[in-house]
């Protein structure tokens, strides 16, 4: 008798080559405009990637994106995914305190929102800079400018969570549900199972290997990547480090094929969006908190 595998949600942080975190020492937030930028095309390639496996899933978009191609993000709505916030400048929540964390969100959402004609419940933050202990106060500034629910936090120490493998939970009992990133603990080791440049560098039967154990375990997986990952022709900066261009190169030329495997219906893997996957958590949430105050 076959099981069904729990369901895992397939995200994409939409944003420019030369955004990433790695990049800021090299390439200046002033620099961007002049810039050139890949961002639709590659996300063009990655709605059909999806298509082709009959796959939807969540796009956590940057406001800044999307003020520039409002068409793509329709294209991503009308494609059947779910339309999510990835922040509208991508700054690290721990480095601009709450006021523009708050300013930052509105702009995001906004922006989205007016592109897309389709409400924005989730959010993602740059680089996974939200942690539970750091930057308690994102949760209700969140809750505040109407996000139902945060996909923000890489478990481990570093990260504020001390839990290797944490359930998605509601930080500080408010209405906002965190869905943390996978990880699962092995040979006394936690290994992370969620995409990025883990997911480039791990050969990709023993990264299929870990994600069907986490499944096996009952457990739904968070999985990510960027539409940047799948183009190796993209400009190199100049004046990076070789690990700086190791961190962000390797892994480029084989992503796209590495996708379609995971996405292969052979694979038996079930994915889908976000609101989907963890929908009856974020649906309880606000219920939750209505009980508490009567
Ligand atoms: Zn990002």
């Amino acid at each position: 008798m076959s099981v069904t595998p729990p369901r895992n949600a397939m995200t994409v942080d939409v944003e420019d080559w030369f955004q990433v975190q790695n990049y800021a020492g090299a390439i200046g937030r002033d620099s961007w405009e002049g810039r050139e930028r890949r961002v639709e095309a590659n996300t063009d390639r990655v709605l059909e990637l999806l298509a082709a496996a009959g796959v939807t899933g969540t796009f956590f978009t940057l406001g800044w994106v999307a003020e520039r191609h409002p068409a793509l993000v329709r294209r991503i709505v009308a494609e059947g995914h779910e339309l999510a916030s990835h922040g509208h400048g991508h700054e690290q929540v721990f480095a601009i305190g709450p006021e523009r964390f708050r300013q930052d969100l509105i702009r995001a959402r906004g922006v989205l929102e007016d592109a897309a004609g389709v409400p924005v419940h989730g959010y993602r933050a740059p680089t996974f800079s939200l942690s539970p202990s750091r930057t308690a106060w994102a949760y209700g500034i969140l809750a505040e400018t109407g996000h139902l629910y945060s996909s923000s936090v890489f478990p481990g120490r570093h990260m504020g969570t001390g839990e290797a493998e944490p359930s998605p939970w509601h930080p500080c009992g408010g209405t906002v549900l965190e869905v943390p990133m996978t990880v699962l603990r092995a040979g006394g080791r936690a290994l992370p199972v969620s995409g990025g440049g883990w997911f480039r560098m791990t050969p990709q039967a023993v990264f299929t290997a870990a994600l069907r154990r986490v499944n096996r375990l009952g457990r739904r997986g968070v999985f990510y990547f960027h539409p940047w990952e799948i183009d190796p022709q993209q400009p190199r900066a100049p004046g990076m480090s070789w690990l700086q261009r190791r961190k962000h190169h390797t892994g480029l030329g084989s992503m796209a094929e590495r996708l379609a495997g995971l996405l292969d219906g052979c694979q038996s893997f079930a994915w889908g969006r976000m609101d989907e996957v963890f929908a009856a958590e974020i649906g309880t949430a606000p219920l939750a908190a209505l009980s508490k105050t009567t």
